[in-house]
């Protein structure tokens, strides 16, 4: 018997009312029901919004230290669960354990660092122009929230939310991705065991095009806090901002990383290899653009050719696999469907460029990782984010050619550079259209104590994690106490 999974609304986990579920597979292996989700309507999202409008004020009540101490509760509790969590992750995502494991760490570092914001969450006292006035500001939650998260990182991104948005006082419905809503579930169950109180948070899974629009839509959220795609970002923002609401909405990225002709090209193949390939290169942050100065650019090539053929695809349960599966069958379309826009683009195919079939391979949504010579940067596989394990290596003439390559493209999430030259790196510091930075370190990978978003394309709104995450989730009261 395939396990069943209810939603959370008001404190109960219930059906929905459809009375309709859907199946989580295993993209390893496509016969492994994970389990069965709601398929939620909007009648259930009206339910848990209204569940949350409820658990406003006493939530609010309790205070930001009480609220914190609740979060921190939540980290010991998935501290003890880690295995089991990140086995469900590898089992319904399909990256590897380790990268699973690490992934639930980082999800009790995001609540460990919240729940001391309890303590924080401070406003700011300044001189008053007038005498025997104290002039200060207090933040305040927003009151009921919206959060949609995507799949590719199922329990870092509802907990990045979740943790900032819990600790300023707001009340929640969190509408998880259909391609991975058991991750998000057992974090919801942690909260739930920390003694957070019914209807504060709830929890409804879905489709994007019932349960998500319908979150999106109700007028009684303040506000949508998205990680997706960029087509539903730009939409739910340009509907939540026209009805007056806040939106916060993280998507794409085409991210690259600059090799300079004095780097380190050990380390510069071992950056793009991370970068590009290790999730299935289903990371926002991942590598898709290997820019490289010509006169090391076969070197670099050739360095990565042989790196790439060592790497071992399989289901990520299984000790010695690097790179586990594709999401589904269309995120692999996709991925070969990129692969042959760059043949017919005239890129040349240096290595993998196909579904993977030997069994027990051809149980799930395998490809194999991919790289792309003599790219040129107009290519749609050089402008497009793609979202599989596929690098495009471009050579360039120049330092000035390679920054005028890196931002050529419309997103600017995350963007690396390799060189030993503090000048030409600052340079690159300077002028690289992206949020996030790195000098000799992989786009990939993100520390929980400083914001993290992109510039262009890749964002709308104000950044999360770090302390500036909590400007989203609060707004501010100023006040003049004349005494
Ligand atoms: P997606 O299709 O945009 O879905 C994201 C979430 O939105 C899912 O929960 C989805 O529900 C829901 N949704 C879909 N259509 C909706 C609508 N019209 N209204 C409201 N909600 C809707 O993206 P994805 O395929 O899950 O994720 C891959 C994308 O996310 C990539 O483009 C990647 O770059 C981006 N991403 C960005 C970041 C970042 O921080 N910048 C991080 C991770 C991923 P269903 O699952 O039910 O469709
Ligand atoms: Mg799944």
């Amino acid at each position: 018997m395939t396990d069943l999974y209810q939603n959370l609304i008001n404190g109960k986990w219930i059906d929905s009312g459809s009375g309709e579920t859907f199946a989580n597979i295993n993209p390893a292996d496509r016969d492994d029901i994970v389990g069965n989700f709601q398929d939620s309507t909007v009648a259930d999202i009206e339910a848990a919004v209204a569940a949350a409008q409820q658990a406003r004020s006493g939530w609010r009540a309790l205070g930001a230290p009480r609220r914190g101490e609740i979060l921190a509760r939540a980290a010991r509790l998935i501290e003890r669960d880690l295995e089991k969590i990140a086995a469900g992750l590898t089992r319904e995502e399909g990256k590897t354990l380790p990268e699973a494991r690490g992934e639930t760490a980082r999800a009790v570092q995001i609540f460990d660092y919240f729940a001391g914001e309890g303590r924080r969450l401070s406003g700011e006292t300044t001189p008053s122009e007038f005498g025997r006035t104290l002039l200060y500001t207090v933040r305040e939650p927003l009151g009921v929230v919206g959060l949609i998260t995507p799949w590719n990182f199922p329990v870092a991104i509802p907990a990045w939310k979740l943790a900032p948005a819990l600790v300023s006082g707001n009340t929640v419905v969190l509408k998880p991705a259909s391609g991975a809503p058991l991750t998000a579930l057992n974090i919801v169950r942690a909260l739930e065991e920390a003694g957070l109180p019914a209807g504060v948070l709830n929890f409804v899974t879905g489709s994007g095009s019932v349960a998500g629009v319908g979150l999106v839509a109700s007028g009684a959220v303040a506000g949508v806090s998205f990680t997706g795609s960029d087509t539903v970002g730009c939409g739910i923002y340009a509907l939540v901002t026209g009805r007056g609401g806040k939106a916060q909405c993280e998507m794409g990225g085409k991210n690259p990383l600059i090799v300079l002709a004095d780097a380190d090209i050990d380390k510069a193949v071992e950056l793009a290899i991370n970068g590009a390939m290790w999730s299935t290169g289903q990371k926002c942050t991942a590598t898709s653009r290997a820019i490289v100065h010509q006169s090391v650019v076969e070197e670099f090539t050739e360095k990565l050719l042989a790196g790439v053929a060592d790497i071992r695809v399989g289901n990520g349960a299984e000790p010695e696999t690097q790179v586990g599966p594709s999401i589904d069958e269309t995120q692999l379309q996709t991925v070969l469907r990129y692969i042959d826009i760059g043949k017919e683009e005239g890129a040349r195919l240096l290595a993998g460029g196909e579904r993977l079939t030997d069994p027990p391979l051809d149980r799930g949504f395998f490809v194999a990782p991919t790289v792309f010579g003599d790219v040129t940067p107009q290519m749609r596989i050089a402008q497009e984010e793609i979202f599989g394990p596929v690098l495009a290596v471009i050579a360039v003439a120049d330092f000035e050619e390679a920054m005028q390559v890196a931002n050529s493209v419309r997103f600017g999430l995350s963007a690396s550079i390799c060189t030993r030259d503090l000048t030409r790196a600052m340079e690159f510091i300077d002028r690289i259209e992206a949020g996030l930075v790195h000098v000799n370190s992989p786009t990939v990978g993100a520390e929980v104590q400083v914001p993290f978003g992109g510039m262009k394309d890749s964002s709308t709104g104000t950044r999360e994690q770090g302390r500036v995450a909590i400007d989203f989730y609060t707004e501010i009261k100023t006040v003049y106490l004349e005494y």
